[in-house]
C-alpha cells in the first residue's frame, strides 16, 4: 500500500487569490488494471464548512487507517477528504464563520451536484445484457471523459469538479455533515436498504431518513441516483447495484471532541472491516460491537417543524424524546407586539415522532425551522423539496 497526499490548486473568484484542495489516498500496491478491481471507499467532510466534527472524525480515521496501512490489511483503495470544501473554510467574516453557502454565488455547497446521467451520452448497443461489471466501466468512462471535458469557472465549480472525480467510481461515498443540535442520523437513498443497514447499526444511527430525490441535487444523492435511472431507462441490461452514499449527521455544531469523534471513526472502521474493505490490524483492537439502530424511514415522514413569527426560543423536550401530534416542542417569546417579552407562544409538533434535532441559536424568525420530528407516516404536507434550506 502507499499513502499520497494529494493537492489540488482552485482559483479564487477574486484576483490574487487561490486555495488549497489537500486529500489522501491509500492505494493498494497493485498495477493501475487490477486496481479496478478492488473496491473504493470516498469519505469527506464539512463540505458545509461550518459542520466541522467529520473533520476530526477523519483525523481519528487517518490514525486508523495508516496502521492498517502499515499492518497491510487495507483491501481497498481508500480516498479521505478531511476538508473538502476550502473555499468554504476561508469565508470569514466580521469574526465570524459563514460555510454553508457560497458568497459568491448564494448556492447551498450541497445542492446542485450535477445529475450525472444527463451529463453522458449512452450508446446502448455498447452495452451487455448480463454483465454488470462490464457496462459499470462502460458507463464511469463515460462519466469521466465528460469530467475531462468539463470546464468550471467558479471556485465553487472548480473545487466540485475535483471532489465529482474522486467519488464517481466509488463503492461507498461516506458524506459527513452535522446538524445544529442533533443525534446521530443518516440521509440515504430507499434502495439502499436493506443492505445498508449495518451502516447505519455501525454508525449508530438513531434515525436513517431516505428520499430518492429530495430535490436540491445533494452530494450523496448523486451517485447511486445515475445506477437507478439506468436501472430503470435500461431495464433490458445489467447494472451493479448503486454506490452506499449516504450523508452522516454528525450530531451538532459544536460536537467536537477526541471523545465521541474517536468513537465514530473506530465505528467506520468496524463498518470497513465488517465489510472485508480492511483485514484485521493488531493495533486496532475494537471492542465496539454494532447494535441495531431504527429501521429506515422516509423522509417525507420527517416534520420540520417552523415558526411564523421571530421571537426566543425555550425549548419544552429532548433530543431523543419521544413526541405526540399536539405537544408543545418550544415555547416563543416574541420580542414585538402586542404580548412582546410577556407572553409565551407554544409551537406544536404536527405529527408524532422522535425530536431528532434542535436549533443552537435561540433567536429565530418567521419560517425558520426550529426541530426535526421523524415519524413513520408520510406528511401531506411534505412534497416536492424536501430538505431544510
Ligand atoms: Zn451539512
Amino acid at each position: 500500500m502507499s499513502v499520497e497526499l494529494v493537492q489540488k490548486t482552485i482559483n479564487g473568484d477574486s484576483p490574487g487569490v487561490t486555495t488549497e484542495l489537500s486529500y489522501f489516498r491509500f492505494t493498494p500496491n497493485v498495477s493501475a488494471n487490477k486496481l479496478k478491481q478492488y473496491p473504493k471507499v470516498y469519505l469527506q467532510a464539512a463540505l458545509h464548512a461550518d459542520e466541522q466534527p467529520g473533520i476530526m472524525v477523519l483525523h481519528h480515521l487517518l490514525d486508523l487507517l495508516l496502521k492498517a496501512d502499515k499492518a497491510q490489511a487495507l483491501r481497498a483503495e481508500f480516498v479521505v477528504v478531511p476538508m473538502a470544501n476550502p473555499v468554504g473554510m476561508s469565508q470569514i467574516e466580521f469574526g465570524q464563520h459563514q460555510g454553508r453557502f457560497d458568497k459568491v454565488s448564494g448556492v447551498n455547497f450541497n445542492r446542485k451536484w450535477p445529475d450525472l446521467l444527463s451529463q453522458i451520452i449512452i450508446d446502448s448497443s455498447t452495452l451487455k445484457t448480463d454483465d454488470a461489471q462490464y457496462n459499470q466501466q462502460i458507463v464511469r468512462s463515460l462519466v469521466w471523459q465528460w469530467l475531462e471535458g468539463y470546464q468550471p469557472v467558479s471556485a465553487r465549480e472548480q473545487q466540485q469538479r475535483w471532489l465529482i472525480s474522486e467519488a464517481y467510481d466509488a463503492d461507498y461515498v461516506l458524506d459527513l455533515h452535522c446538524d445544529a443540535d442533533a443525534l446521530v442520523h443518516l440521509f440515504a437513498v430507499p434502495q439502499l436498504y436493506p443492505a445498508a443497514q449495518d451502516l447505519s447499526d455501525w454508525i449508530g444511527a438513531k434515525a436513517t431518513l431516505t428520499a430518492e430525490d429530495s430535490g436540491g441535487g445533494s452530494f450523496d444523492e448523486v451517485w447511486p441516483s445515475l445506477w437507478i435511472q439506468l436501472a430503470k431507462q435500461y431495464p433490458q441490461y445489467s447494472f451493479p447495484a448503486p454506490p452506499i452514499a449516504c450523508t452522516v449527521e454528525y450530531r451538532g455544531n459544536y460536537d467536537v471532541f477526541d471523545s465521541v469523534n474517536l468513537e465514530d471513526a473506530q465505528r467506520l472502521f468496524g463498518f470497513f472491516q465488517a465489510r472485508n474493505l480492511i483485514g484485521d490490524v493488531a493495533e486496532v483492537a475494537l471492542t465496539i460491537k454494532p447494535k441495531a439502530m431504527p429501521k429506515p424511514s422516509e423522509l417525507a415522514a420527517t416534520e420540520m417543524l417552523r415558526v411564523s413569527q421571530s421571537g426566543l426560543l425555550a425549548y419544552q423536550v429532548d433530543l431523543g424524546e419521544k413526541v405526540k401530534k399536539g405537544q408543545v416542542i418550544a415555547e416563543l417569546v416574541p420580542l414585538s407586539g402586542e404580548g412582546a417579552f410577556i407572553t409565551r407562544v407554544p409551537i406544536c409538533a404536527g405529527a408524532d415522532g422522535i425530536v431528532i434535532s434542535r436549533n443552537v441559536a435561540k433567536y429565530v424568525w418567521a419560517g425558520r425551522s426550529i426541530a426535526k420530528i421523524v415519524g413513520r407516516e408520510v406528511l401531506s404536507s411534505r412534497v416536492g423539496y424536501l430538505l431544510e434550506d
